[in-house]
């Protein structure tokens, strides 16, 4: 357990030059980096660290060289991560097993949690199981937040705020302008976690089985157990009932629930994936994460988006200790996009090519006879 480093009465009695709400990879580092820089932060999450969430627990290369480029890159190995080789893709009764460039699979309460330590070890403040609600703007410069722990309640006051509050924040909900636009017919997303792991699943290979209900993939954690994780078109839920179902029959179609004891499994659902925020910044604010956007989660690389767009932000926030002005709203934008956005179109483009019913299983086909042709998907 990772105890808050203050209680919530002290954090009134300033002002605080930046709150990062949302202790996830995004968040975390991004407060990390920040006091790193010697900048006081308050990092802020509702939930008690460390926690589970769910995912695909899968960094990629490009995840685990942002951490080694911020000195970060024994952390993965250092907790157990299990290092990824190759990807086996399952669709209509065809198997293709392509080769990953380099990745690791670390269950998220394990990363989160070390991400907050490191933050807190470079002279971040954590306040844990508190939740945070933007009430805007305080005259031109300062932000205040209302913060909820049990039944105590603060509000704080901040000159620069860092939503990092992922898919399913509301930290932003009562300001105008900055609404998230879902994509139409994105799919939900599920997890789960087994305790016992059938052999079958072996360390260091991510399984993947796709269908028209979505895709659900497997992977071995650190500790031994089996981390599910889908994303799922919401109507086929609907029609079978229960994600458990839905995953069951998608497991089925590829021969693997043999392997497996679903109905021991206690599923976790997501709203819509694929969406982006309306506003990335604005006075005091930046947006960043998957509070920012997110595209469904098949190649694997929301985690590398987080942490990219967490190194990314700190020399604006930085900017923005001197003083806020528009410009800093504009750079945060086209840096983000300069950032991600080619990569989140491609995301895009392989996502929408998987829910062809005849493109899917050819897909499969193809790569299992030439493996390699995988590579400019597999970051
Ligand atoms: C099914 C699925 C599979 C995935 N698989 C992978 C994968 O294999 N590899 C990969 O790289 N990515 C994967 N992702 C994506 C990855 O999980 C996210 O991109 C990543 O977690 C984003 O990090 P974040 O810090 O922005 O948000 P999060 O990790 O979601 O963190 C947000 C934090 O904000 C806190 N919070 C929210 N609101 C408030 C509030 N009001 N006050 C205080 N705290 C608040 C939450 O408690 C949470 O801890 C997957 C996603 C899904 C849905």
């Amino acid at each position: 357990m990772i105890a808050s480093t203050l209680p919530l009465s002290q954090c009134t009695a300033r002002t605080w030059p930046v709150v990062v709400v949302g202790a996830g990879v995004a968040g975390a580092l991004a407060a990390r980096q920040l006091a790193q820089a010697g900048i006081e932060v308050l990092l802020v999450d509702r939930a008690p660290f460390p926690r589970w969430k769910v995912c695909g627990c899968c960094l990629n290369r490009r995840a685990l060289e942002t951490l080694a480029a911020v000195g970060l890159g024994s952390l993965v190995g250092d907790r157990g991560g299990i290092p990824l080789y190759s990807l086996r893709l399952a669709s209509g009764g065809k198997t293709a097993t392509v080769p990953l460039p380099l990745g690791a699979a670390l269950s998220r309460e394990q990363l989160d949690a070390t991400l907050v330590q490191e933050a807190i070890q470079a002279g971040a403040q954590f306040l844990a199981g508190t939740q945070a609600s933007s009430r805007g703007l305080v005259g031109e410069q300062m932000r205040q937040i209302l913060l909820h722990q049990g039944e105590q309640e603060a509000t704080i006051q901040t000159r620069v705020l860092l939503a990092a509050d992922g898919l399913q924040g509301q930290l932003l909900a009562r300001e105008p302008g900055c609404e998230v636009v879902v994509r139409r017919g994105a799919r939900i997303g599920a997890g789960a976690v087994g305790d016992e792991a059938p052999p079958f699943f072996t360390p260091g290979t991510i399984f993947m089985a796709c269908g028209a209900e979505g895709y659900v993939g497997l992977v071995r954690l650190e500790d031994g157990r089996l981390d599910l994780a889908a994303a799922l078109d919401a109507e086929q839920v609907r029609l079978q009932g229960s994600i458990a179902n839905t995953v069951a029959r998608l497991l089925g179609q590829v021969g693997w629930t043999a392997h497996l004891d679903l109905s021991a499994l206690t599923w976790r659902g997501t709203p819509p994936l694929t969406r982006r925020a309306r506003l990335l910044a604005g006075p005091g604010l930046f947006v960043l994460g998957d509070a920012a956007g997110y595209v469904e989660p098949f190649t694997g690389e929301g985690m590398a988006w987080a942490l990219a767009s967490a190194v990314a932000i700190t020399p604006l926030v930085l900017q923005a200790m001197d003083r806020w002005h528009p410009g800093l709203a504009h750079a945060w934008q086209r840096r983000y996009q300069d950032l991600l956005g080619g990569a989140q179109r491609r995301c895009r483009f392989v996502t929408g090519l998987l829910r062809s019913s005849w493109m899917r299983p050819l897909l499969v086909h193809v790569l299992a006879h030439v493996p390699s042709l995988a590579r400019p998907f597999v970051p």
